[in-house]
């Protein structure tokens, strides 16, 4: 992989890369599609990373179909598959950990402790394993991104880090591949987190601007539904990533709720 990025970049060409865990749905597909459009070349890696995963998460039973994947990146113009596997990435006496501080305290990292120190290990090697002009990621992980863009900009990291819009379901429902898990009737009351956002910025709009209201408001309604167990819901600033007392223009709603075993995450900004 290495090698290729190598002979493509001495051939004056822009590469493109989009990081994944795979089982790729619509916005897997939207960065695919936006780097296509801004590079010469673009790659996609696939690799279920185990060091973002705690104990007695889900890596095991992470969705994985390799073959479906590769038909979609066909389609979505991916010039490489980068798919290396756990003991390639990670051989025996691997050592060596990248770590953000601050913004790694909070929201999934407060939840999820070492899940940051895994995605910005594992994608510092990929950025120097890829070695892309530019790479894409979701709005979808909102702190992942923030997380990213700190590194990117501490460690003097060459490439440009661009981040894209959420893709939802038509009824609103924020893509992920752990939506597969989801029963008929959890796919219903999963509902819930989008329609907090909505309900969050009809507030906002209707001239609410203190985020505790706002906050005991959408708690309630996501307590309503038998499978949602908030992990974390809070309004914050969205480059500082601390809690707001009042709204204003860079304020973000975020989410992380359980329904059933399945912790989904979602976030918006409330000012439109
Ligand atoms: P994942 O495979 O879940 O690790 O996600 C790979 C990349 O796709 C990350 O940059 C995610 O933020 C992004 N992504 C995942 N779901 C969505 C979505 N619904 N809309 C936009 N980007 C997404």
């Amino acid at each position: 992989m290495q090698q290729w990025s190598q002979q493509q970049r001495a051939k004056g060409r822009k590469i493109a890369f989009v990081p994944t865990m795979g089982f790729l749905h619509q916005g897997h597909i939207s960065l695919l599609e936006e780097g296509r459009k801004n590079a010469d070349l673009l790659v996609l890696s696939i690799f279920v990373n185990p060091t973002q995963f705690g104990a007695g998460e889900d890596f095991e039973d992470y969705p994985r179909d390799l073959v479906a994947d590769a038909s979609l990146a066909e389609k979505a113009g991916v010039d490489i598959i980068f798919a290396p596997g756990a003991a390639q990435m990670y051989p025996n006496g691997y050592a060596s950990w990248v770590d953000v501080e601050g913004i790694t305290d909070v929201l999934c990292g407060a939840s999820r402790p070492g899940h940051f120190r895994g995605v910005t290990t594992v994608v510092s090697k990929l950025l120097n394993i890829v070695a892309p002009d530019i790479a894409y990621f979701g709005n979808k992980d909102f702190q992942q991104l923030a997380v990213i863009r700190r590194m990117a900009l501490d460690l003097n990291m060459a490439c440009e880090i661009v981040g894209l819009p959420i893709v939802r379901e038509a009824d609103g429902l924020a893509m992920s591949s752990r939506n597969s898990y989801l029963s008929v009737e959890q796919r219903q009351q999963a509902l819930c987190l989008s329609e907090s956002i909505n309900s969050a910025c009809r507030m906002v709009a209707a001239g609410v601007v203190a985020a505790a209201e706002i906050l005991t408001n959408i708690r309630k309604d996501i307590e309503s539904h038998s499978e949602a167990r908030i992990d974390y819901l809070k309004i914050c600033h969205q480059l500082s990533l601390q809690d707001q007392v009042e709204v204003d223009q860079d304020s973000v709603l975020l989410l992380a709720v359980f329904i059933g075993k399945t912790r989904l995450i979602d976030n918006g900004f409330l000012l439109k």
